[in-house]
């Protein structure tokens, strides 16, 4: 594709999937395969305004991989949908999945709609009419393919659907798992709000708490006193910024679509979105400056550049300004195959969206799991592991004559809840994934950048699955 061609969002998500592939061994058409999206489904439904006029709209569900099953990917309400965009979506589900060892494929739904201009009835119409229609055409269910939240949506969507699916097939015991991300009380797991935030920070600190990754760009190890910038104040820039702030990182810039605002001495996200709630703008925030364009914030001087909204972001060109010296890609896509080239002459760590966003995704494997064994994580083992501890700690403070703090003790004595599992399972699957892709890169002198490290990863393990079912001998 020429530079003159309209910007294809799929287009770049192979062109990188093929600047990997030169580094495996796999037979042409097993890549061929894997590269292509399985299904595509297309809908168009009507509905009802609220003024009582009728609109047709517009939606997707791609399904682009079903090496493993059910496929997985969210669903996301945005005026810039269209099915380009929902394919290379999907495509990033499966390889994020593989990445980050993940049992399912990949899958992204998308509906061409601006939810701030529909009413709340509207948008449930919308969200169940929807659901309806993939229950018709058997695209969704917890062994077929499993939504979740993306841009645009969030829980009370998650609801709508579950609602609808439960509805439609009474009696299904597992119905539950046939979306993720739904409120707790109607089977959501505890810590997957935060989820995908919480999976940027992980990866994030591994990044810099690596001495030779950190010494080779002239940086102090660790995230402590990190100055970040991030885009996007949605669930997951809003939750990213939160994590690095309270470990020690200064959130310096924010930026949403009407601006951004700067501050030398960090903002506080919480404070920042109930300005945003109170006046309708990040602008105008009390202490920080206003930046003329969103843009701008992009362009700043920091450490780490968080872009958390949607792709495209940064291209050909806007990557020549760039003077972070880590990119941490929290939204799906948002740097292009030419920015990439750019980084890699001016030696900016780009730390790729499909392991980096991965948190999400993880969280949602966990309450799909909690969901088909019809228990919360914890309730087990809770009180167990209290008695256990107990003891020990009693044995030890009987045989040494010392007695620990009060502070200590209920740390030892304690354990784990729901939230507590959830969030060591997503911090062991960030770290091992970023040690992972790191060691295919420094493997090989010959792949350019993180990225590219990644999708071989990826690669690997989806092919592997085609070559030991013997489809491709
Ligand atoms: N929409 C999120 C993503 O892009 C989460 C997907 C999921 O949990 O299935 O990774």
């Amino acid at each position: 594709m020429s530079a003159q061609q309209p910007y294809s969002f799929f287009h770049s998500v192979e062109q990188s999937f093929d600047k990997a592939a030169k580094f495996t061994k796999w037979d042409p058409g097993i890549l061929e395969q894997i590269k292509a999206c399985n299904a595509v489904y297309q809908i168009r439904f009507p509905i009802k305004r609220d003024d009582g006029s009728i609109e047709v709209i517009e939606a997707y569900r791609v399904q682009h991989s079903q090496h493993k099953s059910p496929c997985k990917g969210g669903i996301r309400f945005s005026d810039e949908v269209n099915q380009d965009e929902v394919m290379a979506l999907a495509s990033l589900m499966t390889y994020k999945c593989a990445i980050v060892n993940v049992p399912f494929g990949g899958a992204k739904g998308g509906l061409k709609i601006n939810p701030r201009s529909y009413s709340t009835y509207e948008l449930e119409k919308i969200t169940r009419r929807y659901t309806s229609e993939l229950v018709k055409k058997n695209f969704i269910g917890p062994g077929i393919d499993v939504p979740a939240p993306d841009y645009g949506t969030g829980e009370r969507e998650m609801a709508w659907i579950v609602d609808t699916y439960q509805s439609l097939k009474p009696g299904e015991i597992d119905s539950a798992g046939c979306v993720t991300g739904k409120p707790v009380s109607l089977g959501g797991v505890r810590g997957r709000k935060e989820a995908t935030g919480l999976g940027v920070f992980y990866g994030i600190r591994e990044v810099c708490n690596m001495h030779e990754v950190m010494h080779g760009m002239g940086l102090p190890v660790g995230v402590e006193g990190k100055t970040i910038v991030v885009q996007g104040l949605g669930n997951v820039g809003y939750h990213t910024a939160k994590f690095f702030r309270e470990h020690g990182s200064k959130v310096i810039a924010l930026a949403e679509y009407e601006g951004a605002i700067y501050s030398a001495d960090g903002l506080n996200e919480e404070e920042v979105f109930q300005h945003r709630k109170k006046t309708g703008s990040i602008l105008n925030f009390p202490g920080a400056t206003n930046l003329a364009k969103n843009t701008d914030a992009l362009e700043l001087e920091c450490d780490i550049l968080i872009p958390a909204a949607l792709e495209n972001v940064i291209n050909a060109e806007n990557a020549p300004r760039i003077k972070a010296k880590i990119i941490g890609e929290a939204a799906n896509g948002p740097c292009t195959p030419e920015a990439d080239e750019i980084f890699t002459k001016k030696r900016i760590l780009c730390v790729p969206d499909m392991y980096l966003n991965a948190g999400g995704v993880t969280v949602s494997y966990f309450e799909w799991l909690k969901n088909l064994s019809h228990v919360r994580y914890g309730r087990l083992e809770k009180r167990f592991t209290e008695n256990l501890n107990t003891h020990i700690l009693a044995q030890i403070e009987g045989l040494t004559g010392k007695q620990v703090s009060d502070q200590e003790r209920a740390f030892i004595k304690h354990g784990p809840d729901e939230v507590d599992l959830v969030y060591s399972g997503l911090e062991e699957t960030m770290s091992a994934a970023t040690r992972e892709i790191m060691d295919i890169w420094h493997s090989n002198p010959e792949i350019p950048d993180m990225r590219t490290a990644a999708y071989v990863s990826a690669i690997n393990k989806v092919a592997t699955i085609y070559a030991e079912l013997g489809i491709f001998p």
